[in-house]
């Protein structure tokens, strides 16, 4: 029977993590094979649905809280997959979903976290970024898009933001997804051999494949800077798309258990409404 051999918030967990150490293929933690993994997933799946659903029942009767996913990927890291197979598991009423690409004019006037908190979770609502201010750590540490004097602040100035975040009721659940430098080769030459992901494909990917070691050392600063107590990381080797589901729906279960949801009680005499129902 393949199971969890370990709690996925242990297995996945980025304290003291060398990325160069990583195995891209690996499924840390669980013991299961890709038929088994697919066959938990569906089950899991409809645990992540219940507890979604008690969030934004409570949502609507009044509590403040709210979770956050952040993913954080290179190109064909799988973070549309995540959205689309573990979000896309739930309720899309309590989704709040926001993908951030290069900043718009709009966004460059303002500062880095302008969008971000624009684009926050509201109460009861499961939050989704696709992408997220660790992009300004990232992209712009290793592109020299703005001096290392302007960066290097962000590690702690982020770490501030998040621990707001979770003061005021949001749960992050931070995820960053690493696949190999092979498995991306092959996904992109997927990408140009189909006409029904063409659309996926941009060019720049290609040349951001020159810049893996930057990236690799940015991803590492990342890790090490900005995986707090409230807000740590977890590390998703992601060359196995079903581990990658898998791994993610057992976190945002994680997370959302620790909320200790209850159906909110009603705020009306039930017996009364039943008796009223009856007559009319
Ligand atoms: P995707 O490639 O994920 O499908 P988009 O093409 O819309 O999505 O945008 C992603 C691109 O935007 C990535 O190359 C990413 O590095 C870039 N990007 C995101 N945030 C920033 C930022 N703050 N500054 C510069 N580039 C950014």
């Amino acid at each position: 029977m393949p199971k969890w051999t370990q709690p996925v918030t242990e297995a996945l967990q980025a304290d003291g993590l060398r990325l160069e150490d990583l195995d891209t293929s690996g499924t840390p933690g669980f013991s299961g094979d890709k038929k088994s993994g697919q066959q938990l997933l569906a089950e899991r799946a409809t645990v992540l649905s219940g507890l979604q659903e008690r969030l934004y029942a409570n949502g609507r009767s009044g509590d403040h809280r709210s979770v956050l996913l952040v993913l954080q990927g290179m190109d064909t890291a799988g973070k549309g997959g995540i959205v689309r197979h573990v979000i896309g598991s739930v309720d899309p009423q309590g989704v709040d979903h926001a993908a951030f690409g290069v900043p718009t004019p709009e966004e460059q006037q303002h500062h880095y976290l302008w969008r971000i908190r624009n684009a926050l979770p509201r109460a009861g609502q499961l939050g989704v970024f696709d992408r997220s201010h660790y992009e300004d750590v990232l992209v712009v540490r290793v592109h020299n898009l703005v001096p290392p004097s302007e960066w290097e602040p962000r590690y702690d100035e982020i770490n501030a933001f998040e621990r707001e975040l979770v003061e005021q009721g949001t749960t992050l659940v931070k995820v960053a997804m690493f696949v190999s430098l092979d498995e991306q080769k092959r996904r992109l030459r997927e990408r140009l051999e189909r006409p029904d992901k063409y659309w996926k494909f941009n060019p720049s990917d290609i040349d951001e494949r020159a810049y893996w070691p930057a990236y690799h050392e940015a991803y590492q600063a990342m890790l090490d800077r900005t995986s707090t107590d409230c807000a740590p990381w977890y590390v998703l080797p992601t060359d196995k798309k079903w581990f990658a589901r898998l791994a993610v729906t057992e976190l945002l279960i994680d997370a959302l258990q620790k909320l200790k949801l209850e159906w909110p009680p009603a705020d009306f005499d039930v017996a009364e409404q039943l008796r009223r129902l009856e007559k009319a």
